[in-house]
């Protein structure tokens, strides 16, 4: 089975969640992506030390719908890197690498690997 392209995934900004349709630019990292406007914004909070960089916002006041809210934002980055990840299994794959050197890769059996990646069972 040929690897599926990248191009074909619905690609989005692992921090923002934009889709890449929605932004100029996503640059591609292991697994994850990051648009032309959290990069700006990164650059910003980098070249200016009184603004306070963003964090991840949870804390005790974070009211129940906000943390439901940013739920399915994170499944949403959890499934790109999982797609991402069996793109670049088949990859491995369409080389002739053995599943017992990417389960060793990935710190599993060749079965565990296998039966997560091969789409057979
Ligand atoms: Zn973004």
């Amino acid at each position: 089975m040929p690897a599926p392209s990248l191009a074909d995934q619905d690609i989005r900004c692992s921090f923002c969640s934009k889709p890449k349709t929605a932004v100029a630019k996503v640059i591609a990292g292991a697994g994850v992506y990051i648009c032309n406007e959290c990069v700006g914004l990164c650059a910003e909070i980098l070249a200016a030390q009184s603004i306070e960089a963003p964090e991840i916002p949870y804390t005790e006041s974070m009211t129940d719908e906000q943390i439901l809210e940013f739920l399915p934002r994170i499944a949403e980055v959890g499934a790109q890197v999982e797609d991402n990840l069996k793109v670049w299994v088949q990859r491995a794959r369409d080389r002739g690498v053995t599943w017992a050197r990417i389960g060793a890769a990935l710190g599993m059996t060749r079965q565990s690997a296998w039966g997560r990646f091969s789409g057979e069972e």
